[in-house]
């Protein structure tokens, strides 16, 4: 081992800013706290590239005399607790003092600001560790922050950033994700010439979540308002049957902190999980309310996630306030039982019946394992029998009987067929008589901005109208107009995730599960069989395009062995 060392001042703020800072989002976030802390009614985000050559937040809070104004940038200087009793009641959205610090060490740094009071407003110029200058200047009450060249002396981190686009798509979730909480407030968001958001003061989360995401999400939603002892839960949620196919919309916030929590999210999905089909989840906004003093916001270095005195009434609170949601949508006054009467009402489709049958290999089955390609002459010999709870196809077969999931079955079918198509590169396509018109939220048109090509060549052309609203002129004809629309909002969901790294696959693969025959669905022998022939064309029959499994097998021989047949009686 070498000698132990302590770390010189400019190495320490650099480890510790990275605790703070790990891309331009986490400067946007502290920067709109401390606005928000500053009780500011106006807040001004703007950006170039992404956030990586410049962040600008502007306020109308109340602002720093010169004094406060310099200290702080240094490390746990706050003006917002100053007792360790204090950190048991925190009601602000910043307490540790860390952010401008660790912004200011990695970092070009103006900072103007001024209380209203001083005659002179003051503009401290800073460059890493060093002041570069401090002036006089005419400024009115309000902060401005702008962060230039983030990690301009540390380009380890700098490295680390993704592309524009995916920094300002992770900026403008987060703004539409803080935006929500304070509908009172105006936020906005520039990014180069352009404005992305704009959301002018609002009287209600409604208002607001109309203005972010326009009214087809809206109509989707509940409202949930529920008060127990100290708690509270407010907001919006999916109203059953409605939900969507991931996760990703479903926000919470403690005493106004968005935060991520496992407790919550976990309560939310187990309410729902009785009320939506096998493969939706809810979206959610919600608010939970408690005393301070029940809530450790001390526990996370972004200030991200948080821990309750007590989770187990958390969990609970929120299961009640949904339930009670519910049963105010069906007009149903008694409480409990709840599940069966609202399972009913909803009509939820059957759960998936448990495995009945052993696959081999858990679930992971080869096509070569569980059915040795029939050599070409030889003719594979499978019958229809027929459809088992109008969700699966039975089929005989020599060696067994094979159990397909109709749904799966035809999504590969018609995976292999849409992939052909855009090979060919021929999707046909359907103009729209009357344009189809929708509206997207900030982070859906960001999505479609850099999907657009690829959106192109699967055949949907879009047309922007101004504003929010977007019109959807062609679409692939193998749809109907309203079905196009939402198979077309749907990919932008899908495509948003920069990462996808085929989207071309993950896009064929939607619209393969989006146009498959269901489950639920009655099908005619001959539709049985041509699905069955057509499925035994394709190359990978065992697994669908998102992985799951088509066809489960009961050998002949186990068939036997179970009513103690000889193995070769016939
Ligand atoms: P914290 O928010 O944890 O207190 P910060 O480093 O983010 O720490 O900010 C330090 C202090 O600077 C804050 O406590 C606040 O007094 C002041 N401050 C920062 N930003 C603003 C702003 N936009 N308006 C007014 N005061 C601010
Ligand atoms: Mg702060």
């Amino acid at each position: 081992m070498k000698k132990i060392i302590v770390l010189p001042p400019e190495i320490s703020q650099k480890i510790a800013a990275g605790e703070v800072v790990e891309r331009p989002v986490s400067v946007v976030k502290e920067l709109v706290e401390n606005s928000l802390d500053a009780s500011a009614n106006e807040i001004r985000v703007e950006l170039l590239s992404g956030g990586k050559k410049m962040i600008r937040i502007q306020d109308d809070g109340l602002g720093m005399n010169r004094e406060d104004a310099l200290l702080s940038f240094e490390r746990h200087s706050t003006s917002k607790i100053s007792r360790e009793e204090d950190l048991l009641q925190i009601r602000t959205l910043g307490f540790r003092g860390e952010a401008l610090p660790s912004i200011g060490a990695v970092s070009r740094v103006t900072l103007k600001t001024s209380d209203g009071d001083e005659e002179k407003a003051t503009q401290i110029e800073r460059e890493g560790e060093t002041v570069l200058e401090i002036l006089d200047i005419a400024y009115p009450r309000g902060t401005s922050v702008e962060v230039k060249d983030l990690f301009f002396n540390l380009p380890a981190r700098r490295k680390f950033l993704r592309s524009d686009q995916a920094e300002l798509g992770m900026i403008v979730k987060y703004l539409t994700y803080v935006s929500l909480a304070y509908p009172e407030k105006r936020f906005s968001l520039i990014h180069g010439k352009r404005e992305i958001l704009n959301c002018p003061p609002v009287a209600s989360l409604r208002e607001r979540i109309f203005q972010l995401y326009g009214k087809s999400l809206l109509e989707k939603l509940m409202e949930v308002d529920y008060e127990e002892k100290e708690g509270r839960i407010q907001g919006f949620s999916s109203r059953p049957p409605s939900g969507r196919h991931d996760k990703t919309h479903q926000l919470f916030y403690v005493n106004r902190r968005p935060v991520r929590d496992k407790i919550l999210q976990g309560a939310l999905n187990q309410i729902y999980r009785g009320f939506l089909e096998r493969d939706l989840f809810a979206e959610a906004f919600i608010f939970l309310s408690l005393p301070y003093s029940d809530v450790d916001v001390n526990v996370h270095p972004a200030k991200a996630e948080v821990r309750f005195s007590d989770s187990q009434y958390v969990f609970q609170l929120v299961v009640k306030s949904i339930e009670k949601a519910m049963l105010k949508e069906r007009g149903i006054k008694e409480i409990y039982p709840v599940a069966e009467e609202l399972k009913r009402e909803f009509r939820i489709g059957e759960k998936a019946p448990s495995p009945a049958f052993r696959i081999p290999g858990e679930g992971k089955i080869e096509a070569q394992e569980l059915f040795p390609l029939p050599k070409k002459e030889e003719k594979p010999s499978v019958q229809v029998l027929g459809q088992y709870l109008e969700t699966y196809i039975v089929v005989s077969r020599e060696d067994g009987l094979l159990v397909l999931d109709q749904h799966n079955a035809h999504e590969r079918v018609l995976f292999e067929k849409y992939r052909e198509i855009d090979e060919k590169k021929v999707w046909p396509q359907k103009m729209a008589l009357i344009p189809l018109l929708f509206e997207l939220s900030p982070s859906q048109a960001l999505s479609l901005e850099s999907n657009q090509t690829l959106l192109e060549e699967a055949g949907f052309r879009v047309e922007a109208m101004g504003g929010r609203s977007f019109a959807l002129k062609e679409f692939p004809d193998i749809f109907q107009a309203e079905e196009a629309k939402n198979i077309f909002l749907f990919l932008l969901e899908e495509m948003k995730e920069e990462k996808v790294t085929d989207k071309r696959e993950r896009l064929l693969a939607t619209l393969a599960c989006k146009t498959a025959i269901k489950a639920g669905e009655h099908l005619s022998r001959e539709k049985m069989e041509y699905l069955v022939e057509e499925l035994f064309k394709t190359a990978n029959f065992s697994l669908c395009p998102h992985g799951r499994p088509i066809i489960v097998k009961i050998d002949r021989s186990e068939i036997e062995k179970g009513l103690k047949r000889t193995p070769n009686w016939r």
